[in-house]
């Protein structure tokens, strides 16, 4: 089934999503990594959104980072692994003079780093920013020094060039060298709970609950992802350029569609039915797939095509009987459509206009909305 998440794709944006015949695929979202805005009525992607920091932590030592805005790694001296990511273990050696030697082992892989011996107490990150003398972190280094010392009070464009000047002649320079690097012991990286928010209403999209602290459960106060409100489209193969459109319902009540598919220079089209109501969804999950992607893997799902096609199990559709195809379920419809195209693969564009009879939810107890999916027709 999660096919169907990620081919039915929606076009965020207020404008057209045509710009001769080609989509613009930047503001083309599979539906699965939308919200839908209870306000707004409409699907929103990420770029519509904003977010902000519920609480900020350590995954490894606990440690709370909330009030320090500008922090993103742990302080407390935890370190992962440059190579897998996994969590290092920090053990030390006694040398002469009170001094100490620090060593980082990987609890999964080989990778293994030795500092030097310190005299000094000093905080491990700052010993292991010391040991960074490879030909490449040296290089940033001179890079970063050289913008610190630039005048702020120069010109941009003065500045980038002079800038430019000297990685250039750097690089000239080290051309002779292969410039290496080596791998270091990273500090780890903070975990964040983030409450989102709509950028055009402010209206909260999703919020983590904190209720133990840290909250190192996943547990979630409120949240509106489209594919809990808008209906998966998708599309499914009969015989050449004919398929069939599945539309489900997610929705616990009746819903009212009412399809577009405009005709271009590149594409036609032949559909049917473009006006139909879906059902609401049952708990009987196998009840809530359309045919073509009941299989005959599991018994469930084998007795339930059965069950549905009878007679006509091992029917093979052709372009004579293929609007016998058409069907619908109790939350679902397949339509058969003609696609007639040039091309191999066409990027269908369905405007959806829905409305829903009356929702069990306190803050969205009706939607009544429009907008633009695109399905890929192969
Ligand atoms: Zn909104
Ligand atoms: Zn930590
Ligand atoms: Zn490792």
């Amino acid at each position: 089934m999660s096919n169907i998440y990620t081919n039915s794709r929606v076009y965020c944006s207020s404008s057209k999503p045509f710009n001769k015949n080609q989509v613009d695929k930047n503001y083309l979202f599979s539906s699965i990594d939308l919200f839908f805005c209870p306000k707004c009525l409409s699907p929103k992607a990420l770029y519509q959104t904003y977010f902000e920091i519920v609480y900020k932590f350590c995954s490894n030592c606990l440690t709370d980072f909330t009030r320090s805005k500008d922090q993103h790694t742990c302080s407390k001296n935890c370190f992962i692994c440059p190579e897998c990511s996994s969590n290092l273990e920090i053990s030390f050696e006694n040398h002469n003079n009170n001094s100490k030697s620090f060593n980082f082992k990987c609890v999964y892989c080989k990778y293994y780093f030795k500092t030097p011996i310190i005299n000094k107490p000093k905080p491990l990150i700052s010993i292991i920013n010391e040991c960074k003398t490879d030909p490449f972190n040296v290089l940033c280094h001179k890079i970063s020094d050289e913008l610190r010392d630039t005048n702020m009070s120069e010109k941009l464009s003065e500045r980038a060039i002079k800038n430019l000047q000297f990685i250039s002649k750097e690089s000239i320079e080290d051309k002779k060298e292969q410039i290496t690097t080596a791998k270091y012991p990273m500090p780890k990286k903070l975990t964040t709970k983030k409450s989102i928010f709509c950028m055009s209403c402010r209206t909260v999209l999703f919020a983590p609950i904190v209720e133990n602290v840290p909250p190192l459960t996943n547990k979630v106060l409120i949240k509106y992802n489209a594919v809990d409100y808008l209906p998966h489209i998708s599309s499914s193969k009969l015989i050449d350029n004919i398929h069939l459109l599945n539309f489900i319902n997610p929705l616990k009540t009746k819903v009212y569609l009412e399809i577009l598919i405009p005709n271009n220079e590149n594409c036609k089209t032949e559909i049917t039915t473009t006006e139909f109501i879906l059902g609401p969804k049952s708990s009987n999950i196998v009840k809530t797939i359309p045919t073509a992607y009941l299989t005959e893997s599991t018994s469930q799902s084998k007795s339930e095509l059965i069950l549905r096609k009878g007679g006509k199990m091992y029917q093979e559709p052709t372009v004579d009987n293929y609007h016998e195809f058409f069907e619908k379920g109790i939350n679902w419809i397949s339509i058969p459509i003609v696609v007639s195209s040039d091309e191999k693969e066409v990027e269908l564009p369905i405007h959806v206009k829905l409305t829903c009879d009356e929702l069990p939810e306190k803050e969205l107890t009706k939607i009544e909305t429009s907008y633009w999916s695109i399905i890929v027709i192969r």
